[in-house]
């Protein structure tokens, strides 16, 4: 069918050896609106349907020559003609004759005499076959281009992401959910992996379509623990991004896990951030310990005053809020310029180091916390406790030293180092400020100095002092 389907009249070519019959079939069929042509004999027939290509030929079984048969063989035998409806016509009216026409290719038979409506029916019908037949390729043909231009876009596209998933520095791969016959999420299988995201689990992009994420030795099955957070971006379509340590045989590596959504699964991206990430820990590190530094007092390693003012404040709200006592126990270390001038400044390093050592063996509980108050003085502060509780810690840090047995022969008190202690307690008070508890603590202190050292006094806070105190200090 190598005519192009098209609205112009149709050509039919009659083929007899009789004019009378031609002329009343040409003159039926031209009323009828077809273009019409004839041939007497086959291999005039041959030639002119060489030069013009008829939709239809009525052909005439008896013929001089060369038969309706043979001229119907050699049209059958062509590229060019094979498509062209053929109707024969014939006086011979036996099945066998009929048969072998059809046999011949011929698309149908009319027996002459013929009736003129038979005749313009069975052509009508013939081309109206063709026609839709046509249509039919036409139609066809056109999805085929169609289709391959849509297959050309579709290669040039796969080209293209194929192009930027090979080049991305990124793991890329998409999952396709894999569920149980209840419809719930049991795992997930491997649609794509750019090379970066095949490299990283140890498989290849062919090796890895169809895997399991999930099932243990499969490669990615270390992506274990956000197999939830998967199930979640695709049940809720929510985006994840995290920060996912990958811990393999061949790699281990801080990864930041991009996943979103992408048909019954999801895409995800994920990027190597180990070298950022160690910065951060040694960021981290740096400054817990600059924290640390902060807070500790070189000399003796325990806590420095700068943390003793932050945490009898902070202690002393939470008391307050709790209306739970809070003890302050003050120490200092009797004659110790003594000290000094007799051992010497290294010595008398040396020795407030073990003080201090001393002090913290003797504050068990996990909130009591010594601090070096300022040059040989000590501070204890003891959340939660009552005075019994503080005098008995004071008692403890007065042995621990006493058991130190430090010569120093220059104390008027005794031969070895010892200290004076102040303590004091009170349930603090939300309006008022810890220095009514610092001072009664210092004032305890002083009375220890002055009643001899080497000793424990215990006095009570007042707040109301503190309060009339504040505000004297507010009103100035
Ligand atoms: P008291 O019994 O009355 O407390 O007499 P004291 O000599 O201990 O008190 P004073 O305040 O007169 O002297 C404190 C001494 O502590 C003076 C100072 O040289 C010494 N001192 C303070 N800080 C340090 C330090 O970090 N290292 C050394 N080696 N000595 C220190
Ligand atoms: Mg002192
Ligand atoms: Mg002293």
């Amino acid at each position: 069918m190598n005519k192009k389907y098209s609205e112009s009249p149709e050509q039919i070519l009659i083929v007899d050896d009789l004019p009378e019959n031609i002329r009343l079939l040409s003159s039926l069929l031209s009323e009828n609106g077809y273009q019409v042509s004839s041939a007497t004999d086959g291999k005039m027939a041959l030639s002119m349907i060489d030069r013009e290509c008829p939709d239809l030929i009525l052909l005439d079984i008896m013929l001089p020559e060369m038969d309706g048969y043979q001229v119907c063989r050699y049209l059958k035998s062509q590229e060019q003609t094979r498509h062209i409806p053929i109707i024969f016509l014939s006086g011979l009216d036996s099945e066998s004759d009929k048969v072998e026409a059809f046999k011949f290719g011929g698309v149908d038979y009319i027996t002459k005499p013929f009736f003129v409506e038979e005749v313009v029916f069975r052509v009508k019908t013939q081309l109206s076959i063709i026609k839709q037949q046509q249509q039919f390729k036409w139609m066809l043909d056109k999805q085929i281009a169609e289709r391959k231009v849509a297959e050309r876009e579709l290669n040039k596209s796969r080209a293209l992401l194929t192009g930027v998933l090979n080049s991305s520095l990124d793991g890329v791969a998409a999952f396709e959910a894999v569920r149980d016959p209840q419809d719930t999420i049991v795992d997930f299988r491997w649609l794509i992996a750019n090379p970066v995201a095949a490299m990283t689990v140890g498989g290849t992009i062919d090796t890895l379509r169809g895997k399991r994420l999930f099932v243990e030795g499969t490669p990615g099955h270390l992506f274990e623990g956000l197999f939830d957070l998967f199930v979640q971006v695709v049940e809720t379509c929510t985006v994840i991004e995290k920060e996912h340590y990958y811990d393999s045989d061949s790699l281990q590596a801080w990864f930041q896990i991009v996943a979103v959504k992408l048909g019954d699964g999801f895409a995800m991206t994920f990027r190597d951030i180990s070298d950022r990430k160690q910065i951060e820990i040694t960021l981290k590190n740096t400054n817990n310990l600059l924290a640390y530094q902060a807070n500790i007092d070189s000399l003796t390693q325990i806590s420095n005053r700068r943390r003793f003012d932050e945490y009898i404040s902070q202690e002393w709200s939470r008391c307050a809020r709790e209306q739970e006592y809070l003890s302050l126990i003050l120490c200092d270390v009797d004659y110790f310029k003594a000290y000094n001038d007799t051992y010497g400044h290294q010595a008398g390093d040396d020795c407030l180091y073990e003080v201090a050592k001393a002090i913290e063996r003797a504050v068990k509980r996990p909130a009591d916390l010594a601090f070096r108050y300022g040059g040989e003085e000590f501070a204890v502060i003891l959340p939660h406790t009552e005075s019994q509780g503080a005098m008995k810690v004071a008692a403890d840090i007065h042995q621990q030293i006493q058991d130190l047995q430090i010569l120093h022969v220059s104390s008027e008190v005794d031969n070895i180092v010892s200290i004076s202690l102040g303590v004091s307690s009170l349930i603090p008070d939300a309006a008022s400020s810890p220095h009514a508890l610092i001072s009664a603590a210092d004032n305890a202190l002083y009375d220890a100095k002055i009643q001899g050292r080497n000793r424990i006094i215990y006095k009570s806070s007042d707040l109301s002092s503190d309060r009339s105190r504040d505000d004297e200090d507010q009103h100035n």
